[in-house]
């Protein structure tokens, strides 16, 4: 049975394994950590005894890639039941509800938008003609704010739709992110049909759903070997041969995925630098970081499990059930460059100050415990740019193809066009696929 070495455990690792493992394959993963599922880990809090998330996670119905995954593992349900999007939007003149499971389908998501308090008749009519300009219009790439300013979207459109949903779902501001993913985010997710559109917040640790890979995979002949670093590849011509391991092994490989993010791939593979598909992608790349506050509250607090704010230190908030306190709440920011080298203290501050201003109700004496997640390379910043730079995962070696969310997917840097790349790595080490 031929052999073949993944690098790297996150979730576009675990998803090339499980498609490698079904096609009859032999299946080695070596992971440089201490556990599985890389930017989608969680860690042990010992005073809250609980696993908590290396940063938020929320997922659509349309992750069907990452679904799969988890169904292999048998784990799917531990995630829990997805539900039609629905939050509070705080702000500090008032609140609204956008519930787009009013109605069925795409009709419960645009009802939702024409609710939106504080739009004249014209601002939500231009709302819904940019929406199907969208979908529908062959508008060439750009930004999304120059699109917003071609559409003439209002200042208040743009605050309580356009940029939330940018930021959340690119991990970048309007002004930089690519118009083209968020057209991907819309067709394929809350405008397709109803499965599409629905909401996760998962209701475990990412930890719980993807630890069984291990298990698994020892159950299915392959390994996972955790703690272990790779720092090269050897090649004979254009094939790889083995994989180097520190401080200085040497693993046989008949074929190779590398399944991870980019700033990690150029250590090992300094010489994808001078590779004509990657070049270009690799000088231009920025990562975008993520902010993850997590509260431990005396009393309950938040009105609605998942509330939006239009304030630049938070941007979603999110109620966990927990053991520890009455409430575990969950505050995000993201494209949080304005905050992602601040000194600790000073980051805390900001964002209780940002919480106390938008939650009223809310005051530090209500803090149990806390713990700040920063995320300095949580993905890359998919500018237009950076998007028509995206390589495939193609190498020009015969038996290495890369994977990880990063790649031309089609899709923003998610869960879910990690566990594509993943499964498009694995059909391509099988041949199953040139594309
Ligand atoms: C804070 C935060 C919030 C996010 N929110 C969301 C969200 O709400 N929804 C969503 O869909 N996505 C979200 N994402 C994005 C999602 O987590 C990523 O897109 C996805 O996890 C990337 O998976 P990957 O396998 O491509 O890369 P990674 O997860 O980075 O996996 C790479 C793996 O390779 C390992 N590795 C690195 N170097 C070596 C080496 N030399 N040898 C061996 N192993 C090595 C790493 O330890 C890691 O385990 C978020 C990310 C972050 C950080």
């Amino acid at each position: 049975m031929p052999r073949v070495v993944v690098v790297g455990a996150g979730v576009a690792g675990i998803a090339a394994a499980v498609s490698l493992v079904r096609r009859g394959w032999e299946v080695l993963v070596l992971e440089a950590r201490s556990s599985v599922g890389g930017r989608a880990s969680s860690v042990w809090d010992a005073t809250a005894g609980e696993f908590v998330d290396c940063g938020q996670h929320v997922l659509l119905g349309a992750y069907t890639a990452f679904f799969a995954t988890l169904q292999a593992l048998g784990t799917r349900q531990l995630l829990g039941a997805e539900t039609p999007l629905r939050f509070l939007f705080c702000e500090e003149s008032g609140q609204f509800l956008f519930d787009a499971g009013r109605l069925p389908g795409r009709l419960g998501f645009v009802a939702a938008l024409w609710g939106i308090p504080g739009l004249s008749r014209w601002e939500r009519f231009r709302l819904l003609w940019a929406l199907r300009q969208i979908l529908t219009g062959k508008i060439p790439e750009m930004t999304v704010a120059e699109f917003l300013h071609r559409s003439r979207q209002g200042k208040r459109a743009s605050s309580t739709f356009w940029q939330p949903l940018t930021l959340a779902t690119l991990n970048a501001p309007p002004e930089e992110a690519a118009l083209s993913l968020l057209r991907t985010v819309l067709r394929e997710g809350f405008l397709r049909d109803a499965e599409a559109a629905r909401f996760l917040v998962p209701c475990r640790s990412l930890h719980e759903v993807l630890d069984p890979f291990g298990r698994w995979l020892a159950d299915h002949g392959g390994e996972l070997r955790l703690n272990t670093l790779v720092t090269g590849l050897e090649f004979e011509g254009s094939t790889v041969r083995a994989v180097r391991v520190s401080p200085d092994g040497k693993i046989p490989a008949d074929a190779v995925v590398l399944a991870l993010p980019p700033w990690s791939l150029v250590r090992i593979l300094p010489v994808l630098r001078r590779v004509p598909e990657y070049a270009g992608f690799l000088h231009t790349l920025r990562s975008s970081p993520i902010l993850t506050l997590y509260l431990w509250l005396r009393e309950p607090l938040l009105p609605a499990p998942v509330c939006a704010f239009a304030h630049p230190d938070l941007h979603w908030a999110f109620r966990h059930p927990t053991r520890f306190g009455a409430e575990k709440v969950s505050l995000v920011v993201s494209a949080a460059d304005h905050l992602r080298d601040l000194p600790y203290r000073q980051l805390l501050e900001r964002c209780l100050r940002a919480f106390a201003t938008v939650i009223p109700a809310f005051h530090p004496a209500l803090v149990l415990h806390q713990r700040v997640m920063v995320q300095r390379t949580a993905t890359a910043r998919l500018t237009p740019e950076l998007v028509a730079l995206r390589p495939s995962g193609k190498t020009p070696w015969d038996n290495l193809v890369l994977a990880g969310d990063w790649l031309q997917t089609g899709l923003p840097c998610t869960l879910e066009g990690a566990a594509r790349s993943g499964q498009v790595a694995a059909a391509r080490i099988v041949g199953e696929s040139d594309h």
